[in-house]
């Protein structure tokens, strides 16, 4: 069989969505040519892992050669499409031109800052591994300076550490960062007092996690406090300019540590297509996921703009890429069979987010818990969506490992 003769569909992304319609692809009558800036796929909701130096990054990311090794109906290029003519139906990559019968845009998204430029170029933010592991070696470097630092009010401002956005990347985040200094860091800084630290986790609305039911928006508060991080509510930031943060009300916070989680937009490239955008720079997509006047071409996950039944957008989460994918790559596939394409239609699997350890929050079948039964139904399900035998295990072991002896194995600075 000549794979050549086959429609030819690029899919530009390898991240939830794209690597989905990828692996959903393989028995199809098409020869896939898969594009990433990246040579991995990266496991995004443990990001903030790397960065309380709870992970490596090669336990949350693996290859796409080796992921793809056995498609025998794909080919992998690692680069940047930097353009799409969507009229002529080619991809632009790192100067070279490639054209395609069929095209999926899985690009994902990318930090929103909402025009704030003092907080972009001063915060710390987890979108990628660098991101995260410079945040990584900030936060150490940011024990070692308090240990040798004699004025109090400057030990203060080192050792207060602000998470920005209640959703579930910053209550893991900030969870997970007061666990690391109270387990962790207070046995190899013994000479530090637990006073001087403060983690805050500072919210502009009244409540944090934004989609959760009450119940779990109250247990969410509760179990962050009780591992002392400092919840700050209907709390709007202005200005942070590396060191001081200053409030809308004017309140200023001295700190040498804003992690900024408050937003998602779009990836850089949606801006550049010369289509239709919704919120957050989303591009609107026909409920069969279809660019309007391009049948051809689909465009699912955080870059795709649709609405639920209710009217609200769908969430920028992993679940709805890959959802997304699964009815993408049926639909090409209809198109090729000669029928029509499906809708999509989310099925909303529930929520869960983690709060350190033995602390987490669930909504699934309808049902809200929270507490140490929500904690091993995260560590299950995040093991199990990992990539790969070999990381499944290890980061098995390792989370094992800082279980029992209150540990954390990653305490490395290293120079960027
Ligand atoms: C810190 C964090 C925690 C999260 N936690 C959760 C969670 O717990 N549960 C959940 O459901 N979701 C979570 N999410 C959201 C989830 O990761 C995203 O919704 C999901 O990754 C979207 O999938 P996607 O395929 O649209 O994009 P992505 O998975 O982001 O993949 C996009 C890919 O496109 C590539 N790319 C982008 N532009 C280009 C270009 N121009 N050229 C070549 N390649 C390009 C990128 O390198 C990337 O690999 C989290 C996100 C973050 C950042």
């Amino acid at each position: 069989m000549n794979a050549q003769k086959f429609p030819h569909t690029i899919i530009v992304g390898a991240g939830f969505g794209g690597m989905e319609t990828a692996r959903r692809l393989v028995n199809a009558p098409v020869q896939i040519t898969l594009i990433d800036r990246h040579n991995y796929h990266l496991f995004q909701p443990l990001l903030y892992q790397i960065a309380i130096a709870g992970l490596v990054p090669s336990q949350i990311a693996y290859p796409l050669r080796t992921i793809f090794r056995r498609q025998k109906n794909l080919t992998f290029h690692m680069g940047e499409v930097t353009a799409i003519d969507f009229e002529s139906r080619y991809v632009k990559m790192d100067g070279s031109v490639m054209a395609y019968d069929y095209l999926v845009l899985a690009i994902g998204g990318q930090t929103n800052f909402f025009g704030m430029s003092t907080v972009e170029q001063n915060s710390f933010q987890l979108k990628n591994i660098e991101s995260a592991v410079s945040t990584r070696n900030h936060l150490l470097e940011m024990f070692e300076k308090a240990s040798r630092e004699v004025d109090v009010d400057r030990r203060k401002a080192l050792l207060t550490f602000v998470v920005v956005g209640g959703g579930p990347t910053g209550v893991e985040t900030a969870g997970a960062l007061a666990e690391l200094i109270t387990h962790v860091m207070a046995k190899d800084y013994p000479q530090m007092d637990l006073k001087d630290v403060h983690v805050l986790l500072m919210e502009a609305t009244d409540h944090l996690m934004g989609n959760y039911p009450d119940e779990l928006r109250k247990a969410t508060i509760d179990l962050l406090r009780s591992k002392n991080v400092e919840v700050l509510l209907n709390t709007k930031l202005s200005n942070y300019n590396g060191r001081q943060i200053t409030l809308g009300d004017g309140t200023q916070i001295n700190t040498h540590t804003l992690i900024w989680t408050a937003g998602v937009q779009a990836a850089e490239l949606t801006n550049r297509l010369g289509v239709q955008q919704a919120a957050s720079g989303r591009v609107r997509v026909e409920p069969t996921l279809q660019l309007p006047q391009h049948p051809e071409v689909f465009i699912i996950g955080d870059a795709a703009y649709l609405e639920t039944g209710e009217g609200q957008p769908l969430p920028m989460l992993a679940t709805v890429a890959q959802q997304q994918a699964k009815v993408t790559a049926k639909n090409i596939q209809r198109i090729l069979e000669g029928r029509s394409p499906e809708p999509f239609h989310y099925k909303d699997p529930g929520l869960l987010a983690t709060i350190g350890r033995n602390a987490a929050v669930a909504r699934i079948w309808g049902l809200s818990f929270s507490g140490f039964s929500a904690w091993v139904i995260w560590v299950l399900l995040h093991i199990y969506r990992l990539i790969g035998f070999r990381n499944r295990l290890v980061v098995l072991i390792n989370w094992a490992w800082d279980y029992f002896f209150y540990d954390s194995q990653v305490r490395l600075i290293t120079r960027e």
